[in-house]
């Protein structure tokens, strides 16, 4: 790619406006490799590139992936009803670039969430043609038998959400379905249907009492990630492990 000027890589990366983004810059704000640039016109090759604004430091992206530590109490909806929205943990240029949820955990749900401004992306691994693997947690009311999970592996009718239209029944089936302990199951999807691990373990006669997500397509939860906070991931290319 060629070079770009200093002033729209601030733009791209969701600093503001051109004009904010050259004020920032004439005010000796933003540094590169550790020396201030004060020259909006200053070009560099975004390859690899990174600049640093109050002791931060952004690497450029053209397109932004996160990954977010989703902590209970806040909803994935961009417009949230009852809980502050996930995007409320994310720096202000993450919001101003559009980055949004892949897919949405409900708001009781913790654990791996993606976000991204990449719309080919999210359309790609939300798709179920795309197979992506998707591991959860569920801590369940009652104990887990060995009747339910072959119930999860062979496929359950899922009850309409209250209140919806009627619609064909639902028919879905759990990738991988397993009990880590009396009242825990690990279960493996590659869809997203609304409520879909709850209303699951609810059509064997069960019910979820807290949910997490430690895995989705080749990235897991990274252990030193703590609830509510979010990192970059490189590329697309780390969620299907190449
Ligand atoms: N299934 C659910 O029921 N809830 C989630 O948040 C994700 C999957």
């Amino acid at each position: 790619p060629k070079p770009q000027r200093l002033d729209q890589i601030l733009f791209s990366q969701g600093f503001g406006t051109r004009r904010l983004c050259a004020g920032l810059i004439l005010n000796g704000e933003v540094s590169v490799g550790g020396e201030v640039v004060d020259d909006p016109d200053a070009e560099f090759d975004t390859t690899g590139f990174a600049f640093e604004i109050g002791g931060v430091s952004w690497p450029y992206f053209d397109k932004a992936l996160i990954l977010l530590n989703k902590p209970a109490g806040y909803e994935c909806s961009q417009k949230p009803k009852h809980h502050p929205s996930v995007m409320s943990l994310l720096p202000a240029p993450l919001r101003e670039r559009g980055v949004q949820p892949i897919g949405r955990l409900d708001e009781d749900t913790t654990g791996l969430l993606l976000l991204t401004d990449d719309g080919a992306l999210i359309h790609k691994l939300t798709s179920p043609k795309h197979h992506v693997p998707k591991v959860y947690e569920a801590r369940c009311k009652h104990p887990l038998t060995d009747g339910m999970v072959e119930q999860l592996l062979a496929g359950v009718e899922l009850k309409e959400p209250e209140g919806k239209f009627q619609r064909p029944p639902e028919i879905t089936q759990a990738e991988g379905a397993e009990i880590v302990d009396e009242t825990l199951l690990r279960l493996t999807l590659v869809e997203g249907k609304y409520h879909q691990v709850k209303r699951m373990v609810a059509a064997v006669g069960n019910r979820v009492e807290a949910l997490h997500r430690p895995q989705f397509g080749a990235l897991s939860l990274p252990a030193d990630l703590a609830p509510g906070q979010w990192r970059w991931v490189g590329s697309p290319a780390e969620v299907w492990g190449q």
